[in-house]
């Protein structure tokens, strides 16, 4: 997220809720309640490197909410993390199980490291050196981590062999996003990318527009993204353009296919790294072509999917966009747009399905992975699927029905319901008393 306006990532969504809360006449007492997390760790993890030194990273979980269930929310691995990007991610994954009604609450973790210079050995160590530090202030009916920026399901195993080490016991459900055979659910990996696309096929049947002839142009190529590709090409669409950070120039690059890019050259062997890097070679093999990493903000096509990092789409960007010809705009990364650039996105007039609503998949398949932990009995995909297909399509439709009805943006009709069901359960659980 951007400094645009000397904003930070924090105070730009805690500018959201309070403008919304405003509009809906939240109670001042709840307000203040609401716009700080309830519980903010800050801890630091010395790991032996593999050459023998000690390096010491600073590691952070912040427990926005937990009065619809337990906090709720991924670890990144970010250089550049901050404790408020983390207030900012933390309070979102509140609105976020709450816009799609889910029994949980919101937070979220990161380390400020380079994931890329570390090796496995190293991150294993950091993945256990996060859980021993933050152990008895998390656990499966307090505060339960996921997989985020740079994290994946081999990391989430070490995450919980560490907590069932110190616990003594299995508690698989403290930590989703893991491997599937290991506790993960079948179609974790899939859920996010394929939520995104269950929004923008709601989204479609709201605008008339037919898949066959749709096309689509990216940001990113990492799992959201990859699972977008694969979705929005089945149902029929093309994705003409992909982008992706190339570590070795440090600088992102777009690839793009006007015969759109095909699911299974991007997950063929060797195209993607773990990070969602693109190998050139690969690219060049399957005849996409390399252009600037901006290049595909300003694609002329049918949906926009901005599913990397936050402010990815920013004022010097934003008029890129060829609004004449773009109708969707499905924010798939968390705060991919920044105040500024959000403003020129609802002037114009695009259809906008807001990140926390749009990006609710996966961690509504986190809590299909929690009740199927709980339970010890594991889904079929299918089964998954058409669980997670119902919750995002009853959720889209809530969003835009109240946003039609009230004729507000859909980023603030998101932001009304999932605030009015938080204040709810603070209310009801007698947290905060309103005035009536
Ligand atoms: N990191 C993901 C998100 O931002 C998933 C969180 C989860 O599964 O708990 O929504």
């Amino acid at each position: 997220m951007s400094q645009e306006k000397g904003l930070n990532p924090f105070e730009i969504v805690q500018a959201q809720f309070d403008e919304n809360a405003r509009k809906g006449n939240l109670d001042k007492s709840m307000q203040e309640f609401l716009r700080e997390a309830e519980r903010e760790i800050q801890i630091r993890i010395p790991v032996e490197m593999d050459d023998g030194t000690t390096k010491t990273f600073t590691g952070f979980r912040v427990q926005h909410s937990t009065a619809r269930g337990p906090a709720k929310g991924g670890l990144r691995f970010a250089a550049n993390e901050t404790i408020d990007m983390v207030r900012a991610l933390a309070i979102m994954m509140t609105w976020k199980c709450a816009v799609v009604n889910i029994p949980l609450g919101g937070g979220k973790g990161g380390v400020a490291c380079d994931p890329r210079e570390l090796s496995e050995r190293e991150t294993e160590k950091l993945c256990r050196g996060w859980v021993r530090k933050v152990y008895d202030l998390v656990g499966p009916d307090m505060d339960v981590p996921a997989p985020d920026v740079a994290t994946n399901p081999q990391d989430m195993l070490w995450i919980m062999d560490e907590y069932d080490t110190i616990a003594r016991s299995r508690k698989p459900g403290f930590v989703t996003g893991k491997a599937v055979g290991v506790g993960g659910s079948l179609g974790r990996t899939e859920a996010t990318g394929y939520g995104v696309i269950y929004c923008v096929r709601e989204a479609f049947k709201r605008l008339n527009i037919d898949f066959k002839g749709a096309t689509a142009s990216i940001q990113g190529a990492g799992n959201n993204a990859q699972y977008c590709c694969e979705k929005f090409t089945e149902y029929g669409g093309k994705v003409v353009a992909m982008s992706c950070w190339d570590p070795k120039d440090k600088k992102a690059c777009t690839y793009s296919c006007e015969e759109g890019i095909k699911p299974e050259d991007l997950f063929a062997p060797g195209t993607l790294d773990k990070f969602g890097t693109i190998n050139p070679e690969k690219a060049k093999e399957f005849g996409w072509k390399q252009e600037d990493g901006n290049a595909w903000i300003t694609k002329p096509v049918t949906v926009l999917i901005p599913a990397a990092l936050g402010s990815a789409v920013h004022k010097d960007n934003v008029n890129d966009i060829k609004f004449d010809v773009v109708k969707v705009y499905a924010e798939g990364a968390n705060s991919p747009t920044t105040p500024e650039a959000d403003k020129v996105i609802k002037e114009k007039g695009v259809y906008l399905i807001p990140d926390f609503l749009c990006n609710a998949g996966g961690v509504t398949v986190s809590y299909f992975e929690q009740v199927q932990n709980n339970m010890n009995y594991y889904w079929p995909k299918e089964e998954v699927f058409e669980k997670l297909n119902h919750i995002m399509t009853s959720a889209f439709n809530d969003v835009m029905d109240l946003a039609e009805k009230e004729n507000l943006y859909a980023r603030d009709a998101a932001y009304v319901i999932a605030i009015q069901r938080v204040a709810r359960a603070v209310e009801g659980r007698g947290w905060v008393k309103t005035k009536k």
